[in-house]
């Protein structure tokens, strides 16, 4: 399953990479050359937390993760083809970074706010591309 994971393409190749591991993902940040603090995604144009324009930014790769801000579980697609019912969720992402993301799975009961997270590849449906997915970060210390 990882080689498979391997051989596709990022769904959204600005915002995250498959880790070395072969199932995690890095995000993609940018380091500010002026306030030297993170912005995302890395291709931002300008630094959220200073404004400095980031011309000479460089990239940075974190693994992938965050804090788990709110969640709701979406039972119609918003999307034509979007699959549901599909949790989708506010993460913090990294200091002062919110994103929205989508959980992996559609059970919410394992699921608590402030708890955290890990980002996946899931490998989407036709073959070629993979997606961001979030999980517990915290596997059998529940
Ligand atoms: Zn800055």
């Amino acid at each position: 399953m990882t080689n498979e994971l391997r051989g596709l393409q990022p769904q959204h190749p600005t915002l995250y990479q498959l880790a070395p591991d072969g199932a995690s993902l890095e995000f993609l940040f940018a380091q500010c050359p002026a306030c030297g603090k993170l912005a995302f995604p890395a291709n931002v144009p300008g630094c959220s937390h200073c404004g400095d324009p980031l011309s000479n930014a460089g990239k940075v790769a974190r693994p992938g993760g965050g804090k788990l801000l709110e969640f709701v579980t979406l039972h119609v697609p918003l999307l034509p083809g979007m699959e549901v019912p599909r949790i989708a969720a506010d993460i913090l992402i990294e200091d002062g970074i919110i994103e929205e993301g989508v959980m992996a799975g559609s059970d919410e009961s394992c699921l608590r706010v402030g708890m955290a997270l890990r980002a996946v590849a899931v490998a989407l449906p036709g073959g070629e591309t993979f997606a961001c997915r979030f999980v517990p970060a915290e596997g059998a210390a529940r």
